[in-house]
């Protein structure tokens, strides 16, 4: 198990010392996050669950008499320095960089007097692995800004801040689930978001206590064509829902799917739609669930929800469904990708005990295959952003 953030507060400060010859007045973290149940869901104005990982990301900061901003992650070559005039306009910023001008941006564009800061950064949620490095990041360097400004900005008001930084200055078009994850989800729980109200409420999700953990398992794929592929999953959804006249698939009740699908033209859109609306259901099930204390019973819908993204939905790839077969074979209660997809991870429901049995069985079934070897974590669900003591 990986311990809460401090082998990485240890590097942020260091590094600090290091780069600035001076002691930092803080550390905050912030951690990555997994997607529980509820793919695709989100840009259809439906249900999502993630939870927050015990791997983070580390912020050492203090402030700057000039109202200027130094930053420097242990995972980039140089530090980069800008000021207003760079941070007022997105593309000034490129690069890594930008995630963080990025916060500075959203915070003086709402309003907030952003002090001058120089910032230590070091993480050990994996980059591009779709564990959301970038929303920790932003959300990070977010509470640090807050923090050391003084700004009256509480953490319900955050996550839409921070989506604005990466949509606008970073450039990437992000729902509001990574930001809302890595900043307001408690341990022990996952975070059932709305995503049409953006409300979101706390489920507990004591793995622990159930004896049960959850493997990650890098696929370590490549991305194949993900950006178009998504592009087009989201096209097909929005015409679906203008044929079907509705604001979004969201509002396709299960009840009248099958009525539908029979308005549909073509048999992809209709297994596209039916992802959708099955998921969504999903999600809603696997709450109730976890609201009855019924963790481990949640398995199947896991599994469900892999085989709708496969074969309805088709953003998986075979290193995915290795994994997710391998896992349910070596005892895995459930398992399914997690992400948009064509890469990414897979997150299994297991026995605490067996969670690296499971591991190994994954690790096989890829060698077996051919394929290059998958990473692995075993996680416990974590707390969002927060100042280290
Ligand atoms: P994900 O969020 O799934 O990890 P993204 O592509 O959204 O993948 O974000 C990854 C990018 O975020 C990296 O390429 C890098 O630019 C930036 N990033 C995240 N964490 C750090 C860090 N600790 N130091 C520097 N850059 C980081
Ligand atoms: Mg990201």
């Amino acid at each position: 198990m990986i311990e809460p953030a401090g082998d990485v507060a240890a590097r942020a400060t260091a590094g600090f010392r290091q780069r600035y010859a001076a002691e930092p007045a803080g550390r905050w973290a912030a951690p990555g996050r997994v997607n529980l149940i509820g793919e695709h869901t989100d840009y259809n104005d439906g249900f999502v669950l993630p939870f927050a990982l015990p791997l983070h990301t580390v912020v050492a900061a203090a402030p700057q008499d000039d109202e200027r901003w130094t930053i420097w992650s242990e995972l980039a070559d140089a530090p980069v320095e800008f000021g207003p005039t760079e941070a007022d306009k997105p593309g000034q910023v490129t690069g890594w960089a930008a995630y963080v001008a990025g916060v500075v941006w959203a915070l003086r564009a709402a309003g907030h007097p952003v002090p001058g800061a120089r910032l230590a950064i070091a993480s050990d949620v994996p980059l591009g692995s779709g564990l959301s490095s970038s929303a920790a990041l932003e959300a990070a360097v977010l509470a640090a800004l807050v923090d050391l400004g003084g700004l009256d900005l509480p953490a319900e008001r955050q996550p839409r801040l921070a989506q604005r930084a990466e949509n606008d200055y970073v450039g990437a078009p992000t729902g509001i689930m990574d930001q809302s994850a890595v900043i307001r989800c408690r341990a022990g729980h996952a975070l059932f978001l709305d995503c049409r109200s953006e409300e979101v409420e706390h489920i507990p999700f004591d793995l622990d206590a159930a004896g049960l953990a959850v493997l990650v398992v890098d696929s370590r794929a490549p991305h194949r064509h993900a950006d178009g592929e998504y592009a087009s999953r989201r096209t097909s959804c929005e015409r679906a829902a203008g044929l079907l006249g509705v604001p979004a698939l969201r509002d396709v009740s299960p009840d009248d799917l099958d009525d539908a699908l029979a308005r549909l033209d073509d048999d992809e859109t209709r297994r596209r739609v039916r992802h959708v609306v099955t998921e969504d259901q999903r999600v809603l099930d696997t709450v109730a669930l976890l609201r009855a204390g019924r963790v481990r019973d949640i398995g199947p819908l896991l599994t469900a929800s892999h085989a709708s993204m496969r074969d309805d939905f088709e953003i998986t790839v075979p290193e995915i469904d290795t994994a997710v077969d391998a896992a349910l074979a070596a005892g895995a209660y459930g398992a399914r990708m997690t992400g948009g997809g064509f890469g990414g991870c897979v997150l299994a429901l297991v026995d605490a005990e067996r969670a690296d049995t499971v591991a190994a069985a994954v690790t096989a079934a890829y060698a077996e295959r051919g394929f290059a070897a998958p990473g692995h974590v075993t996680v416990l669900p974590a707390g969002g952003a927060h100042r280290l003591p």
